[in-house]
């Protein structure tokens, strides 16, 4: 049996309205891995005289933060693809050389831990089409998560037409030199799969994890509304219903999306998923920076959740996401990296801190996100949208012990006035370098810079060695093919936008 006392100058228990809840020299008494009391640490430690106590006065603790959406662990900035605008950034995706998923996915686990977050929504982009190996690999991610101690939320993306731009893949090869789209055919036979092929692989995955403890969960992942044909959506759904799993979509992440739908349907992407029967609460779209006004009303009225993806809408060029009117609306929106952060990593502090100041619009009655309020994104929301809301998101009694443990000296020293609140000084001023615990399910992840369960020096060298090695004959084809490839894909999107009349949501300068 384990049992510890977490101590704190601070405990920020969960998000309150625009508000979080404190306890002052406060302590958590977690016994097998769940939060059986919390209380004043003098009462709590007079209760529990002879046990283990983490941390101090020097420390705030708080609930483990959730990555809501998350690809790969090597960004694809490192695997060569500069940023570019999304559309374009896929295009160059192909050229990336295989890396072992295994050490990859410890890779960004590492930079999820040292800043605080112990729970991860990742969403695999299943390569080839062979199931022993999309198994293998999922097995592979899985297993590294577990070994490092994170809890994950596994789907990956179901994906049935348009792969490579947003028309049918048989039209866009009729556009290209014969050379190049007899390539492009050859490579879409090796890399894609019929429907049945991905649902078979999910109740395959689904029924193979129901024993492996209370650190993973399956989901359902749609890849996005250009990528999935109306049987896909409708399959997952019915699977999703079934299974009682949750759906995590791609959504209007780019205004090329948003015009994709009203081109296909001639209604917007969201007033489509509504059509379908998709939205509700057991549904995620991640992204969402292209919703109007109907659309914004129809997810809150249905429940469905929003996932925030704030530095990988900028850096590929896709937009500011509406998250006040988001907010406004009532809509739960988690918060993400998608492996793609202001800073090429993996930093949950540093994405709450954009997420806060992002939508600082000018005008003093504007309503902007309070730190609560991302607080909350990151750590509440994220765990709904993961499907781990019964066990964490908040530090309360019957919870999981998932919690981090940040230097508060390193916020409020050499002086922090007493008007700024524990939540703002936390969101403004927490780095990396302050967290100094990390804990899930009552054990320790990582202390001190070190983390106890893997020895990341050694993976990390592991990953590099991997790749001193010179490209095989087929990644550099890929890599050539990429390379031809994407004028005919520049040129695919020339005018799309040409007949859009752009008004936003809220104003961030003006030309009159
Ligand atoms: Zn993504």
């Amino acid at each position: 049996m384990s049992f510890s006392l977490v101590r704190g100058k601070y405990i920020i228990c969960k998000a309150i309205g625009d508000a979080v809840e404190v306890v002052e020299n406060g302590a958590i008494a977690q016994q097998d891995g769940r939060i059986i009391e919390i209380g004043n640490y003098a009462a709590l430690a007079d209760k529990y005289p002879t046990t283990q106590v983490i941390g101090s006065t020097d420390d705030v603790v708080l609930p483990g933060f959730v990555n809501g959406h998350h690809h790969t662990g090597l960004s694809s900035f490192q695997l060569g693809s500069a940023d570019a605008p999304l559309e374009l950034w896929l295009a160059n995706r192909i050229a990336h050389r295989h890396v072992d998923p295994y050490l990859d996915t410890l890779y960004s686990a590492f930079q999820m831990v040292e800043s605080g977050i112990t729970t991860v929504q990742h969403i695999h982009r299943l390569t080839g089409r062979d199931r022993t190996v999309w198994l293998e690999t999922a097995n592979q991610i899985l297993k590294a998560y577990q070994d490092v101690g994170m809890r994950v939320s596994y789907c990956f993306m179901v994906r049935d037409q348009n792969h490579l731009v947003y028309e049918a893949d048989a039209d866009f090869i009729q556009r290209l030199p014969p050379d190049i789209g007899l390539e492009v055919e050859v490579m879409l036979q090796t890399q894609t799969a019929p429907l049945n092929e991905y649902m078979e692989f999910f109740v395959q995955l689904w029924e193979g994890n129901q024993n492996q403890g209370d650190r993973v969960q399956i989901q359902l992942a749609p890849a996005n509304l250009h990528w999935c044909s109306d049987t896909a959506l409708l399959a997952q759904k019915e699977f999703a219903d079934r299974y009682q799993v949750k759906l995590h979509m791609h959504l209007l992440e780019t205004p090329y999306q948003k015009e994709y739908a009203e081109r296909r349907f001639g209604t917007t992407a969201v007033e489509h998923l509504h059509h379908l029967g998709l939205l509700h609460s057991g549904l995620t779209l991640g992204h969402g920076t292209w919703m109007n006004e109907t659309d914004i009303h129809l997810i809150a009225n249905t429940g469905t959740m929003i996932c925030h993806n704030a530095s990988s809408n900028l850096r590929f060029q896709s937009g500011i996401a509406p998250l006040n009117r988001f907010l406004d609306a009532g809509i739960k929106v988690a918060l993400a990296l998608d492996e793609a952060g202001i800073n090429d990593d993996q930093d949950m502090l540093q994405e709450m801190r954009l997420a806060l100041n992002l939508h600082r619009i000018p005008g003093i009655d504007q309503r902007v996100p309070k730190a609560a309020q991302v607080f909350q994104m990151a750590t509440a929301h994220g765990a709904e949208t993961t499907g781990f809301a019964d066990k964490i998101g908040s530090l309360e009694v019957g919870k999981a012990a998932d919690l981090v443990l940040l230097d508060w000296q390193a916020i409020a020293y050499p002086y922090l006035d007493d008007n700024i609140s524990i939540i703002d000084a936390v969101v403004h001023r927490g780095r990396t370098s302050s967290i100094k615990t990390v804990m899930v399910g009552g054990e320790i992840i990582f202390d001190s810079g070190t983390f106890t369960k893997v020895d990341k020096q050694a993976v990390l060298q592991e990953l590099a060695a991997s790749l001193q090695v010179p490209l095989t004959p087929e990644e550099q084809q890929r890599r050539q093919l990429s390379r031809r490839l994407f004028p005919y894909i520049k040129q695919f999107y020339r005018d799309w936008l040409k007949s859009h009349q752009f008004t936003p949501h809220y104003y961030q300068n003006s030309r009159y």
